[in-house]
């Protein structure tokens, strides 16, 4: 059977990081991905500042200036009532879409020598001889001394390892698609109005952050809560447009003025904001396996990055046959950093964002917000690093 030091379940943002720290260090690093290079991936596309640094450690930082992404300096909400709020951010952060950023990590993961896989869906990992972990994917067993879990949201491998936030139903579903700006004055001023910012329009049950991505379009991504009448998924883009016409006039008003780019939206259901365990089995998660952040603090990739680079710290000078004692070990590092780092920003996102689907409440919150010199700049750092 095959034997490898690491394995790595999935070549997204965290993956590929990992796989690159650990790669660079001289590491030997397998990874196995479901999917191919480019692919559309469903996202808000804001790279927050913390973003940048991580990925500039990376190496990455030539090849993402050289896409031109967006600049978005500002933010700006609307609820339902029609009150605004807009307010500068405390960095830059950039518009730039998983299309491109996921095939430039995926590019710096095997340029860094790890042994990256496409097309491949890890099934199962179990234990196996020798003290290692035996993991199946596409018909074949692959033995290894560490497997990192970094498949994202959710998967079927949750299933076959049993973990508990699958026997939960998820309310949340997930819906992006790329626009252009309307030729004419409509599509001129709204290319005006959110040229440097990125805008978050809620409403009952959701909301739909937009901003510019490198290409030119509007990335147009929304969170709906379940039961949100006459919007499932498979629902025809025009009634999802209906609908949120009706449910905040600043959301009508923009999308009035965008037409759609891409022939479809992409859209995922049951997307898990409950807690879950960051190791099991042996099996270490990372980014979004490991917990989600809710989507308007634009800081799941971040999340993503400083995880893999702070399990790197963690594997780095990890023997490659830890056995189940020394990975056991390991495990319960991580779990400590991982919630030391990442826990309270989780819980400040959840709280902003169940505050953001409640008419009633999103529109105190942004009065507040407003009235409060510096709450603003307070909350978005309360959800960030750094
Ligand atoms: C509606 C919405 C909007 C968001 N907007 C933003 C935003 O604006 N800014 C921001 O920073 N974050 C945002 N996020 C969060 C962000 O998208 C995620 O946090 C980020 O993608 C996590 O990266 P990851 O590498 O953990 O997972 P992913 O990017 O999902 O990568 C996982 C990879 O694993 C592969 N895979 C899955 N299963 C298997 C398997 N069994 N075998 C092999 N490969 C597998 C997948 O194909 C994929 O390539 C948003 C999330 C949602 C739901």
């Amino acid at each position: 059977m095959e034997r490898v030091d690491f394995l790595v379940v999935g070549a997204g943002l965290a993956g590929a990081a990992l796989a690159t720290h650990l790669a660079a260090s001289g590491r030997e690093v397998l990874v196995l991905e479901r999917g191919r290079f480019p692919r559309h991936k469903l996202c808000g596309e804001f790279l927050s500042p913390e973003s940048q640094a991580l990925l500039r450690n990376l190496g990455c930082e030539p090849d993402i200036r050289d896409l031109e992404p967006a600049r978005i300096t500002a933010t700006r909400f609307s609820v339902a009532s029609g009150r605004e709020l807009e307010f500068p951010l405390p960095g830059e952060g950039l518009g730039l879409s998983r299309y491109a950023l996921d095939a430039l990590l995926y590019a710096r993961a095997v340029a860094a020598g790890a042994r990256v896989e496409v097309g491949v869906e890890v099934t199962d990992v179990a234990p196996g001889p020798d003290g290692d972990l035996v993991v199946q994917a596409g018909g074949r067993a692959v033995r290894a001394g560490w497997v990192v879990a970094a498949h994202g949201r959710r998967a079927r491998l949750d299933r076959a390892l049993s973990r508990p936030f699958m026997a939960r139903a998820h309310p949340f579903m997930g819906l992006k698609r790329h626009h252009r700006p309307r030729s004419g004055p409509e599509g001129a001023r709204l290319a005006e109005a959110l040229a440097g910012h990125v805008e978050i329009h809620a409403f009952a049950g959701g909301y739909c952050g937009m901003s510019f991505v490198e290409t030119g379009e509007v990335n147009v991504c929304m969170l709906l809560q379940g039961g949100l009448p006459s919007v499932g998924e498979g629902a025809p883009w025009a009634r999802v447009v209906a609908h949120l016409s009706a449910a905040n006039p600043r959301l009508a008003e923009r999308l009035g003025a965008l037409e759609p780019s891409e022939p479809r939206p992409w859209a995922v259901a049951q997307v898990p904001f409950t807690p879950k365990e960051v190791h099991r089995g042996g099996v270490l998660f990372l980014g979004d396996a490991a917990g989600m952040i809710a989507p308007l603090a634009g800081d799941g990739q971040a999340m993503a990055l400083a995880g893999a680079e702070a399990l790197a710290a963690l594997l780095r000078a990890a023997p490659g046959r830890p056995g189940p004692a020394g990975r056991d070990r390991v495990a319960e590092a991580w779990d400590r950093a991982w919630r030391r780092r990442f826990a309270l920003r989780l819980k400040v996102g959840a709280a902003l964002q169940a505050r953001l689907l409640e008419p009633a409440a999103a529109d105190r919150t942004l009065r507040w917000v407003g009235a409060v010199p510096g709450l603003a700049g307070l909350l978005v750092r309360a959800t960030r690093e750094g």
